[in-house]
């Protein structure tokens, strides 16, 4: 761990990277999945806001492991999802 809650932004390699809590917007499955208060590193130079990796990893498994919340927006039929079928899980 870094000694302090700051570290220098590795984009501008000028600024300061504060942690802060932002609101995470992420579409899983079609379904929008914003998440507030998310930890996340902001630039106080370039503003470039990075979402802290532990808190992707845990919100990643909360909606592995129960799948997106319900959309109430009904999708219209999508004409070429069968042509399509992509598999949205990578890891073994
Ligand atoms: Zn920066």
């Amino acid at each position: 761990m870094p000694d302090s809650d700051t570290t220098i932004c590795p984009l501008c390699q000028v600024g300061r990277r504060h942690l802060r809590l932002v609101t995470y917007s992420q579409v899983y499955n079609g379904t929008l999945v914003s998440v507030p208060n998310t930890p996340a590193w902001e630039c106080d130079t370039c503003r470039a806001t990075t979402i802290d990796d532990h808190a992707i990893l845990r919100i990643e498994a909360l909606v592995g492991q129960a799948g997106p919340p319900p959309n109430r927006h009904r999708k219209r039929p999508a004409v070429d999802t069968r042509s399509r079928t992509t598999s949205s899980r990578a890891d073994t």
